[in-house]
């Protein structure tokens, strides 16, 4: 719980019982969503509603503390900030995995072609896990 505790203060955000949870929850399962974040903690807190898990994952996002998954066809996943990555998504399962990919050709050639000046870059691969072949 200390390392949590250490990761919310460095980034200047007030540790609360509650979002020690959420971070804890998210280092656990790597990407969750927040109706899925309710369902883990919703025990532990009996007052807390999901409007309040919303509130503190928007703060935490807009911190640039915790990011922001889009998925098509799924709820948007929640995972900590690391080491830039892409990801695997299984059509079935609805599984997100990380994968380190080398991204700076497709980056460097997309800049070539369009003319973007591009600084961010987001690739998701979808298919199906090993566990759904
Ligand atoms: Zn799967
Ligand atoms: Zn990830």
């Amino acid at each position: 719980m200390e390392q949590y505790i250490e990761l919310l203060k460095s980034n200047k955000i007030k540790v609360t019982p509650q979002r020690l949870a959420i971070v804890e929850l998210m280092d656990v399962h790597g990407h969750i969503s927040v109706r899925d974040i309710f369902a883990h903690i919703k025990a532990n807190f009996p007052s807390l509603s999901l409007a309040t898990v919303y509130k503190n994952i928007n703060a935490m996002v807009e911190s640039s503390f915790i990011k922001e998954l889009k998925i098509v066809g799924q709820d948007a996943k929640y995972e900590l900030i690391k080491e830039e990555h892409s990801h695997m998504i299984c059509k079935n399962c609805g599984k997100v995995d990380d994968i380190i990919l080398e991204t700076n050709a497709i980056v460097t050639s997309a800049s070539e072609i369009s003319n973007y000046n591009i600084d961010e870059s987001s690739v998701q691969l979808l298919g199906l896990c090993p566990d759904c072949q």
